[in-house]
């Protein structure tokens, strides 16, 4: 498959935002039938770049994240991206699954750290592997024809108590080292994304920087989410939220709409690409992309 730097290489020219959709591998075998049957098809109607699948807590959907990747980019010939994580895995299981993902002719990966696992306070390298996502981008690209994306976290990651500058520095490494693309992780306000691309494109990062976009679906969902993950919700959200209450389908409506404005002005201001958690749901991603006026 088409390695994503070329295709993003090629949004550029054309002046057009990469729209790219992540899923998760499903947790049944019917669950997975919807997502590659129904989701993933209907997704096509926005011309992805590419979609990517998660690895699990702990490796713990390591073949699955593969036959996922794998059924999709056969059915539907879209470059998809594996995401990997060191958590739990020596360099020497590392290297398996590169070597598995490269005869499925998988060819793009996200080099990920990961969370530590359930009961952990801090990550703790494991045994024979890595401690960091840059040490993980410079063994993928030891292992052959890569095209490598990181993460980047346009408040700072939650667990860099130095502050976001630091962080961000951490992040410029991992591109030194041979990132090719970074997905942010979500977030809500655009000038924490705007300030963190400024600092990058200051300190010389010239790689594309996707912007990760949720949309909103239920309001317990998103603030366990931001809980975990460290990004804040503006007091226009959190009030809207308060009033909306449990009425899902007024937050997922409320939701598309948020998300909408922030892809608007988002464009307005050149990002190279939208990153859509669509949490294995067509719909709402289909609607904003449509409020865009983007849809194929
Ligand atoms: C787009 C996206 C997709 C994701 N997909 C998944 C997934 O599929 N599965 C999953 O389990 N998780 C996923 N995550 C979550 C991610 O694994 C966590 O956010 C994790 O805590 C950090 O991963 P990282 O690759 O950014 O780690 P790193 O880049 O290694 O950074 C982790 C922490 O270490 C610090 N650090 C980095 N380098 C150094 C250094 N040299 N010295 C000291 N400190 C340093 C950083 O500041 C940061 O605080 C995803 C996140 C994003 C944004």
């Amino acid at each position: 498959m088409r390695l994503i730097r070329d295709i993003l290489k090629d949004h550029k020219k054309m002046g057009k935002p990469a729209l790219s959709c992540e899923f998760f591998p499903a947790k049944t075998a019917a669950g997975e039938k919807f997502l590659l049957e129904n989701v993933i098809p209907r997704l096509l109607a926005i011309d992805p770049a590419f979609f990517s699948v998660t690895y699990g807590a702990g490796g713990s959907t390591r073949d699955q994240t593969l036959d996922v990747v794998d059924l999709i980019q056969r059915k539907q010939e879209v470059p998809t991206m594996a995401h990997l994580t060191c958590v739990g895995s020596t360099s020497h299981d590392i290297e398996g699954f590169l070597s598995d993902a490269l005869k499925l002719g998988i060819n793009n990966i996200l080099a990920l750290r990961g969370d530590p696992p359930p009961g952990q306070d801090e990550f703790i390298k494991p045994e024979g592997g890595f401690e960091f996502s840059f040490e993980l981008v410079e063994y993928i690209q030891s292992q052959g024809q890569f095209g490598i994306g990181v993460a980047g976290f346009p408040e700072g990651h939650i667990a860099c108590i130095e502050g976001r500058e630091v962080d961000w520095d951490r992040l410029k490494k991992k591109v030194d080292c041979g990132a090719d693309f970074i997905i942010t992780q979500l977030f809500f306000d655009n000038t924490d994304f705007f300030t963190f691309r400024d600092y990058l494109r200051g300190k010389g990062v010239a790689k594309p920087i996707l912007a990760g976009v949720i949309p909103i679906l239920s309001s317990s969902q998103i603030k366990k989410f931001t809980q975990l993950c460290g990004a804040k919700l503006t007091p226009e959200i959190i009030t809207r939220l308060d009033e909306l209450g449990d009425d899902n389908d007024a937050v997922s409506e409320f939701g598309v709409e948020y998300a909408s404005k922030q892809c608007e002005e988002l464009i307005s201001n050149g990002v190279d690409g939208l990153h859509f958690y669509t949490l294995n749901k067509s719909r709402p991603t289909l609607e904003i992309v449509d409020n865009l006026g983007l849809r194929k």
